[in-house]
């Protein structure tokens, strides 16, 4: 029972009896009638057909004719999430429907990555926090999916720019990165489990108290909370599991070993450490979202690096071993819109056409003849650097190692490739509303007011 909703389980239909009285008492004493439309018979043994679900109406119009209009499904909504067949997926369907929704909304936006990643940490990823106390998603594959799509979205990246790894390790350049979904999720199931764990106990000593003699012998082996023949983990059964990092939770056990103040999360009758100030969320994110997370940040920015250039092109580009390192150091002097546009060049981040797979394959948008509309171009196209050079009154170096910072970088060289990049985006799209992307060539260009945005 939570405020004014009321579930609970039957064993059989008789037992209805029972509750209808308990009912009609109320009636009498609070003049307050249940309204049967609204209320729910969830058949959990087996999805029930049409022939079922008239058994059961038959037998309520038989036996309690106040209920006859009882609904009779597989599967009901209560205190927001769903219970009976195909729950955890029907629970998150509404989620996923509203993070696709802000998703969408969030990449119409011009923001910057920063503005665009904090918006989506507060109200995209978000969407998921409540359900997840309780219910685990049923296909965490999908799942991560799911939010690598959006992520990528939100960000204006081709698909797949970064890995799932890097995607969460990336805020040395952006300064935040996007949530890691999963982990938050596992985060909020622990949190209301620790919170909850006295009562959780004592309701699994008591559901199996009242099973006594009727456990089965698997269940009993087990000692596992039965869950009338639906075919995932009950939700008292997750909740215990998440307590003790057991189940789903068990491949989290050497994180939270490894970290030196998290022995708390290993003894969860004990109370929480006054120290932690009621931040086990967080505290529990922090450690689990490090298995989300690259291992070594700079060697996947190398390996990114490789996938951006293609193998011809990088095996003739030395880049020294801290490129990585010494790139940051100089994007500290730097806007964080430029470190964010230096970053999406070296992942590959560039629309264009051959990135995208559009139909109509561009050549060079700037005018160069018989040059694709490819990353690898640009990076060496002249009229691009040129105009770039011109307006920020900086020589462009000759050198692509340079020209991409991985090699000697200077802010004003980070300046340099993020104008690069912020034109070729920005001309690419004024293009398009001049007159449609397959007209662009130099002339169109040229009608183009390539004011820089400010970096
Ligand atoms: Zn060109």
């Amino acid at each position: 029972m939570c405020a004014d909703d009321i579930g609970s389980a039957l064993r059989a239909l008789k037992h209805l009896n029972i509750q209808h009285s308990i009912f009609r008492m109320c009636a009498k004493v609070s003049a307050m009638e249940l309204k049967a439309t609204k209320c729910f018979l969830i058949v959990s043994i087996r999805e029930p057909d049409e022939h079922l679900k008239q058994a059961v109406r038959n037998w309520l119009v038989a036996n309690i004719p106040d209920w006859k209009d009882f609904q009779i499904a597989g599967a009901a909504k209560y205190l927001g999430g769903f219970l009976g067949h195909n729950a955890p997926a029907l629970t998150f369907q509404g989620p996923t429907e509203k993070f696709l929704a802000r998703v969408d909304e969030l990449s119409s936006s011009q923001a910057p990555s920063l503005g665009t990643i904090l918006r989506y940490n507060e109200r995209v990823a978000s969407v998921f926090s409540y359900v997840a106390q309780v219910t685990e998603h049923p296909d965490p594959k999908n799942f991560k999916s799911l939010e690598q799509r959006g992520v990528h979205k939100v960000l204006k990246l081709p698909p797949n720019c970064m890995s799932r790894q890097l995607m969460h390790s990336c805020e040395p350049f952006l300064l935040k990165a996007p949530v890691a979904i999963t982990s938050m999720c596992k985060a909020a199931m622990y949190r209301f489990a620790r919170a909850e764990s006295e009562f959780l106990t004592q309701l699994k000593a008591e559901v199996l108290g009242l099973l006594g003699e009727e456990q089965s012998v698997a269940g009993a082996s087990l000692v596992r909370v039965p869950f009338g023949g639906l075919p995932f983990t009950p939700i008292l059964e997750s909740l215990l599991e998440a307590l003790r990092i057991k189940g789903t939770f068990a491949p989290f056990e050497p994180l939270v070993k490894s970290c030196h103040d998290l022995s708390w999360v290993l003894c969860p009758s004990q109370p929480l450490p006054p120290s932690l100030g009621g931040k086990v969320q967080g505290k529990i994110y922090e450690c689990f979202s490090r298995s989300e997370r690259c291992v070594d940040f700079a060697q996947a920015m190398s390996r990114k690096l490789v996938v951006t250039l293609g193998d011809e092109v990088s095996r003739s580009l030395r880049v020294p071993a801290d490129w990585v390192s010494a790139l940051l150091e100089v994007l500290r002097n730097v806007r964080p819109h430029t470190a964010s546009c230096v970053f999406k060049s070296l992942i590959g981040g560039w629309t264009t056409s051959a990135r995208m797979h559009e139909h109509t394959r561009l050549p060079c948008i700037f005018g160069c003849r018989e040059q694709p509309d490819e990353i690898n171009h640009y990076f060496l196209c002249s009229p691009l650097w040129q105009i770039a050079s011109q307006s920020l009154q900086i020589e462009a170096p000759l050198g692509l190692a340079q020209r991409l910072c991985t090699e000697r970088p200077t802010p004003d060289s980070a300046r340099l490739l993020a104008l690069v990049f912020s034109l070729y985006h920005f001309a690419k799209s004024r293009a398009k509303e001049l007159g449609g992307a397959t007209s662009v060539g130099p002339n169109a260009v040229q009608k183009i007011d390539l004011r820089p945005p400010v970096l």
